[in-house]
């Protein structure tokens, strides 16, 4: 079975540029971007260029120069935000929700990075 991409979806508009966004860093092959409803200080999306409706998705199909490119921009959005390890802070969570069971919004893959406060527990009810 073949993965599904709707190009319709809101995040391809803004990679399409239909809609503005906040940007934070954009590469060849990302776009990172403030969240338009933050859940945290500091709490930024990174896609990919590319029409991938997950990291599973993403990880089979993306060329090798996307694959490094996403995760270095990762990376460099952390230490961006001055969240990274190697500043010695309080560190950060990354987040991508998948699918149906992951409550997944936005059918364009996207990784959240929450910081700048105590986020407790990942699952508080497991
Ligand atoms: P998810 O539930 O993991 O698919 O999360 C989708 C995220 O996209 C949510 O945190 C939304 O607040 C965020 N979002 C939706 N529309 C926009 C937009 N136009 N610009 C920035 N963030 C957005």
């Amino acid at each position: 079975m073949a993965y599904d991409y709707d190009p319709e979806n809101i995040f391809a508009k803004i990679l399409r540029g239909e809609i503005p966004n906040d940007t934070v860093l954009e590469t060849d092959h990302c776009l990172a971007f403030r969240d338009i409803a933050p859940q945290a200080p500091d709490h930024v999306l990174i896609i990919p260029k590319g029409a991938y409706v997950s990291f599973d998705h993403f990880a089979a199909e993306a060329g090798d120069a996307e694959i490094v490119d996403y995760t270095r921009t990762i990376g460099k959005v952390c230490k961006m935000l001055g969240v990274d390890l190697d500043a010695g802070v309080d560190g950060y969570r990354m987040i991508a929700n998948t699918g149906k069971n992951g409550v997944q919004d936005v059918p364009h893959l996207h990784v959240h990075i929450l910081a700048g406060k105590f986020l407790g527990r990942m699952l508080p009810n497991i």
